[in-house]
């Protein structure tokens, strides 16, 4: 069998994962290490740890977020996704979301569209670019649900993230480590970018033992026009 640690993680999750997701995410490792051999994707490429410290860990989502009956196909897009997590994974597990993938590394953006073709995933955007621009953009206030794992810090992450969020969509961010005062610094630009901390939600699963969190923000009223700022202001000097 395929993806052992990957099929066992998800059960503990309560998620079905049948033959044909498993044998997708079989097919994601094995283009993914292929790739990785000719340019740089991942620092993780052994099978087991993939299977948990990609997907699975992008796969703890559905704990806070998941797609309804009265919005069936809702509008999702994860920023700064590198080799496509967390959007792949939550994608192969739920078909029906429209999913934007954007990165601001080209290498990446032409994996991300080989790896679409190879998955047969339709309703999937691929988009290079930074977040600070593309949030200026048609992109702006526009998604159901915002993702980010392993981007910046929190108060930069709320203003590259929140902005993208519709009102009443939510950002979920992966975090992990004592997040305490990071989130304490970040309270005003939260806030600033419309954005309402809703739950810090614990990651409780025997695979992870660094402590790691969803951090679950609501987008309560619009992001003002000055943000997110340009010229890398939000990572050279986050709002405090
Ligand atoms: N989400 C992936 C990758 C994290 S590394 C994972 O969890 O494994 C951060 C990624 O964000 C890199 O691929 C980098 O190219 C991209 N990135 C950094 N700054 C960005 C920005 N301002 N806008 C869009 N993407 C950005």
């Amino acid at each position: 069998m395929v993806m052992e640690k990957l099929a066992a993680g998800l059960e503990k999750l309560g998620i079905n994962a049948g033959e044909h997701e498993l044998a997708l995410f079989q097919i994601y490792y094995e283009e993914l290490t292929d790739w990785n051999q000719r340019m740089n994707l991942t620092a993780i490429t052994e099978y087991d740890k993939v299977q948990t410290l990609h997907f699975l860990d992008s796969l703890t989502v559905p704990a806070v977020w998941r797609p309804t009956e009265s919005r069936p196909h809702p509008r999702v897009i994860d920023i700064g996704t590198g080799a496509g997590v967390p959007g792949i994974p939550l994608k192969i597990i739920f078909p029906q979301i429209r999913l934007t993938l954007m990165d601001s590394t080209n290498k990446k953006i032409t994996f991300l569209n080989h790896l679409k073709q190879k998955l047969g995933l339709n309703d999937i955007e691929v988009i290079s670019g930074r977040a600070e621009e593309l949030a200026r953009q048609q992109y702006r206030e526009s998604y159901d649900l915002v993702l980010a794992r392993g981007l910046a810090p929190m108060a930069t992450l709320a203003e590259l993230t929140i902005p993208f969020c519709k009102i009443a969509g939510r950002a979920i961010l992966h975090k992990k480590g004592d997040i305490a005062e990071e989130m304490n610094s970040a309270k005003r630009a939260i806030a600033t970018m419309g954005g309402k901390l809703i739950e810090i939600k614990p990651v409780e699963l025997s695979e992870f033992p660094d402590n790691r969190v969803l951090v679950v923000i609501e987008k309560v009223a619009p992001t003002p026009e000055i943000y997110p700022r340009g010229q890398g202001l939000p990572i050279k000097r986050p709002i405090q």
